[in-house]
């Protein structure tokens, strides 16, 4: 008997050939009944401000609570529905479900009115389907302002060349939402690609700060990073940020913004709203002038 057994942190890459196969068959049979039962829901991890603790905002991170297997790998079954071309419509219940959120918690007048709330898109959803227009006959449908969402893009789903991509992302922009670079440094392509976007934040991959204090290099590779986007005028946030030790090396080098279970783990609606409400908090940063930067190179 399997059931429960992801709860306790079973590593689903450990499982048999036999028993992934199982369970991606039911990912992908039993996706629209989970959909329709509210198996999957939001969980919330705080954003946050580096020089003043203060949250700029929450991403929304799939969870999938299975009756037959407990919770079950976002990773794995962000997958299974990636090759099963379903992941537009996961996505899109995502954003319904973060309106939703805010239509919730506004009734119970707990201040969410202002959050901002960070978005997952996979780079298949611009090819299944119009996930602009989509996404924007949600927001219209909820009264949702445009900058209270951030959609992030992984950094492995971008390639210099795609124009169509390119595009899409400048359409969602010029509209009013910012959108945000995932993983960064995690895929083969990143500094390219950064010459053909404009993204609002550069969200560094937590293997960065994994090292820090192991290894020498990685602090100065961070730092670097940190420097680059600056230059060419984008924000950075560092992902997995875990110790205080971390968290003032960011704030020594200026990195805005940082996340992870040193300032809150990933959380269901209520006791996010709650956390929120108690703390004053800023949700957007001055866009970066790059422009003193082009004048000491030339
Ligand atoms: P991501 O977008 O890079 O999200 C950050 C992941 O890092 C989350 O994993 C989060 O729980 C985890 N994390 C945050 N802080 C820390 C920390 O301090 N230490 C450690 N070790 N981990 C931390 P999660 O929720 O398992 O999600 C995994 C990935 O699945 C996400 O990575 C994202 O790429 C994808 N994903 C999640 N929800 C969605 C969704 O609704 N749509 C799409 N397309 N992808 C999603
Ligand atoms: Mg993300
Ligand atoms: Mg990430
Ligand atoms: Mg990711």
């Amino acid at each position: 008997n399997v059931k429960g057994r992801y709860d306790k942190g079973w590593d689903v890459f450990d499982a048999s050939l036999e028993e992934k196969l199982r369970l991606k068959n039911y990912v992908v049979s039993n996706f629209y009944r989970a959909l329709e039962h509210h198996d999957i829901e939001i969980w919330y991890q705080p954003e946050i401000r580096t020089m003043t603790r203060q949250v700029i905002g929450f991403e929304a991170l799939a969870r999938w609570r299975s009756p037959e297997h407990g919770m079950i790998p976002p990773n794995f079954f962000i997958e299974v529905l990636e090759s099963a071309h379903l992941i537009h419509k996961l996505d899109l219940y995502i954003i319904r479900e973060a309106c939703e959120d805010f239509r919730r918690v506004r009734e119970h007048g707990q201040g969410w009115q202002e959050a901002r709330i960070s978005v997952n898109l996979s780079r298949l959803d611009f090819q299944l389907t119009d996930i602009f227009a989509d996404i924007e006959r949600i927001r219209q449908e909820y009264k949702v302002d445009c900058d209270r969402l951030r959609l992030e893009i992984t950094e492995s789903a971008l390639s210099e060349d795609d124009s169509n991509l390119m595009e899409q992302v400048a359409r969602f922009q010029a509209a009013g939402y910012e959108v945000w670079m995932d993983d960064f440094g995690s895929g083969y392509s990143s500094l390219n690609t950064l010459k053909e976007y404009d993204f609002d934040m550069i969200k560094l991959d937590m293997r960065f700060l994994r090292d820090f204090g192991k290894n020498r290099k990685a602090g100065i590779i961070i730092q670097s990073l940190v420097d680059m986007a600056k230059k060419i005028g984008m924000h950075t946030l560092a992902e997995g940020v875990e110790t205080e030790e971390q968290y003032e090396f960011l704030k020594c080098i200026g990195c805005e913004a940082c996340q992870g279970y040193l300032f809150g783990k990933p959380q269901p609606l209520a006791p996010a709203a709650d956390s929120y409400a108690k703390k004053d908090s800023t949700l957007t940063f001055e866009p970066l002038d790059s422009s003193e930067y082009y004048q000491q190179v030339s």
